[in-house]
């Protein structure tokens, strides 16, 4: 009865984001009504292990008691702090010495803010500001990755190499520009490592050149792994490469850690495997484990110090009101102190088990891909392997197959590329991943038996 008004309500009233909103209105919300550890439960009672860890931002799970006391008794003591006027919390200065303490190399700057777009949207800014400072004005191009995700605001949405998230905004901006991407399962160059590299290089140098030159370039801008462009992983040594690239360069090197921060692909930060310091790093997501929003630019020592510098007794004029908000900060630092006292290794035993289970199926007729690092992870489905036929869009594959998985009781994310995606809980156990796998393997065989994917 609740279920069905509220079917209702939302139907009226709820806009959902990245969603047809008329296929939204004719399929009708699924209300979730509660979660513990990677185990949520819709309203119907119907219980399903989160695969995706709601946004791959549920990096500690659901149901830590700490974290909810945490967040408690700091709205009790200090619900809201500005960081303007020269203001501040315990929390929010403690939080960022503690990222900074952990953060690669001279990253030791960390401006807060609510999630994910907007610390993309803060880098812009601050590399505007900092090439001003370098009375490098020139610089104003900035140069992402194909298949690559920055967020939903319009910069960032500029930034996005997905058409899906350009159609009907006016996007990319004229001064965002592309390369194409690593997809090593797709690549031109073929699957060898240092020709995919090769090929980026050579990409990146080209498009510097058909710019006019580095001295028209202010930024380059990756993700360790690209995530919502299908978890495509990158050959090792392709980051280093590339920053090493764009340091040759003078362009500045942006790493958006979004999704790989906070050990969704192993260790607190994917830059320390990559073995790279970018100049600026994004995060949001597992910072706070999606229990309240937060997210964060982290600023090496050299930028920082010219933006300070060229600012001199001026303000910067960049802030938002929620800022270092001082209860999503201290959530962050007990999500920290969780991590640090087993979730980070139990996510790489877990990622390790779930990346084989996932490698044991691609026997599947309709397995043509399987990739990921650490509890990070996709398989593509083709309908020919050999061509690597991708399935019928018109079947509207997507849906379908999460439709199905749920039944199965897992959530995964369905791409309309026909890529499945995964990034559990970090604090999953062994018959939790065993289960993902288990319950992928019956969708399937579901969705081979579905006439239109055939
Ligand atoms: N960058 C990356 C790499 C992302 O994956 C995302 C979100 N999926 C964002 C930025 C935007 O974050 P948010 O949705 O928190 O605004």
């Amino acid at each position: 009865m609740l279920s069905n008004s509220l079917v209702e309500l939302d139907r009226a009233h709820l806009i959902h984001p990245v969603a047809s909103y008329r296929g939204h209105e004719a399929a009708g919300v699924k209300v979730l009504t509660s979660a513990r550890g990677a185990t949520v439960t819709d309203a119907s009672g119907h219980q399903l292990i989160d695969g995706f860890a709601g946004l791959w931002c549920v990096n500690a799970g659901y149901g830590h008691e700490s974290i909810v006391a945490a967040a408690a008794s700091q709205m009790r003591e200090l619900p809201y702090a500005t960081g303007y006027f020269s203001l501040g919390s315990e929390p929010a200065i403690r939080l960022a010495a503690e990222l900074a303490q952990r953060a690669p190399g001279d990253l030791n700057h960390v401006y807060f803010t609510l999630g994910g777009s907007d610390a993309v949207d803060s880098t812009v800014r601050f590399v505007r500001y900092y090439w001003h400072a370098r009375r490098e004005p020139l610089r104003e191009h900035f140069i992402s990755v194909e298949q690559g995700y920055h967020g939903s605001s319009t910069v960032g949405a500029g930034l996005t190499a997905l058409p899906a998230f350009h159609a009907g905004f006016g996007v990319p901006l004229s001064w965002q520009h592309r390369i194409p991407s690593h997809y090593v399962y797709r690549n031109p160059a073929g699957a060898d490592d240092d020709a995919i590299i090769a090929a980026s290089l050579a990409a990146l140098d080209a498009k510097i050149e058909e710019i006019g030159g580095a001295q028209r370039v202010a930024a380059f801008y990756a993700e360790p792994i690209q995530g919502s462009g299908g978890v495509l992983v990158p050959p090792k040594g392709w980051m280093k490469a590339m920053r090493a690239r764009c340091k040759a360069h003078g362009i500045l090197f942006v790493a958006d850690e979004v999704i790989t921060g906070f050990g969704r692909t192993g260790p607190l930060f994917a830059c320390s495997e990559d073995d790279i310091i970018p100049d600026l790093m994004t995060v949001a997501k597992g910072l706070t484990s999606g229990y309240v929003p937060m997210g964060a630019v982290f600023m090496s020592d050299h930028v920082y110090d010219a933006i300070a510098d060229a600012a001199g007794s001026s303000a910067v004029g960049h802030g938002y009101t929620y800022s270092a908000h001082p209860v999503s900060a201290a959530v962050a630092l007990e999500v920290l102190r969780l991590y640090e006292n087993g979730l980070l290794e139990n996510g790489a035993r877990a990622g390790a088990r779930l990346i084989a289970g996932l490698q044991s199926l691609r026997d599947h007729p309709l397995v043509g891909d399987v990739r990921g690092r650490g509890m990070l992870a996709a398989v593509e489905l083709v309908t020919d392997k050999q061509r690597k036929t991708p399935l019928p869009a018109a079947a509207e594959p997507a849906k379908r197959i999460f439709d199905r998985a749920w039944k199965n009781g897992l959530v995964i994310r369905a791409f309309p590329t026909g890529v499945l995606g995964y990034a559990p809980p970090l604090c999953c156990s062994e018959s939790e991943i065993d289960a993902i796998i288990e319950r992928t393997a019956r969708t399937l065989d579901d969705t081979l038996a579905d006439a239109e994917v055939r």
